[in-house]
Parts: structure tokens; C-alpha cells; sequence
């Protein structure tokens, strides 16, 4: 699969090749303008600011993160228990798991 990659300021589409025991990126040609635009714009949509309720229930503030972000705390296998909790503070963060361990 192809992906673009910026390298001393340039864009080109490369490709991952397996060159001995280690992965490498072959560039395959230059990025044309179309790739590059649709890369930046993803690329920025990622790091787009949002807002994420704080995870204590009884605080209605908002945490600024970015999308990137909000996308891996909430996308994680929650088997594997890695969904993290969001605080707008640390006192709000010590008063939520304090509640929950009196819970538990
Ligand atoms: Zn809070």
C-alpha cells in the first residue's frame, strides 16, 4: 500500500518494502498536487481542536484535546481495559477513581 511521504520538505508517494530483515520506504514518484492537498487536509483534520466532556459525572466542563487524540482514547480494545478517562483536572481526576473504588 501506498502512503505519502514528506521528506526535507518534499512529498512523495512511497511504498514499504522489506529490505533484508528491516522495512523500508521506497519512493515510487513525486506526490502530484492532488495528494499532497488531500494529505494535508487529512493531516489537519486529525489534529483539529475538540472537546471532550470531562469523565467525572458530576463535572460539566470540557477537556481541549485534538482529534487525533479523542480517536485513540476512545478506539482502544476495551478488553484489553486501555479505555482512558478524560479529566478537565486533577482533583477532578482523583474524586471520579475515588468514587469508584468506594463503589467497587
Ligand atoms: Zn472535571
Amino acid at each position: 500500500m501506498s502512503f505519502i511521504w514528506r521528506m526535507n520538505g518534499s512529498f512523495y508517494l512511497a511504498e514499504r518494502v522489506r529490505v533484508g530483515t528491516e522495512w523500508k520506504n521506497k519512493i515510487i514518484r513525486r506526490a502530484t498536487e492532488d495528494e499532497i492537498k488531500l494529505y494535508l487536509e487529512l493531516r489537519e483534520h486529525k489534529y483539529i481542536t475538540v472537546y471532550m466532556t470531562c469523565d467525572n459525572p458530576s463535572c460539566d466542563r470540557s477537556v481541549r484535546t485534538t482529534r487525533n487524540r479523542k480517536m485513540k482514547l476512545r478506539t482502544e480494545d476495551p478488553k484489553k481495559g486501555r479505555l482512558e478517562f478524560v479529566y478537565c483536572s486533577k482533583a477532578c481526576r482523583e474524586k471520579h477513581l475515588s468514587d469508584l473504588t468506594a463503589k467497587g
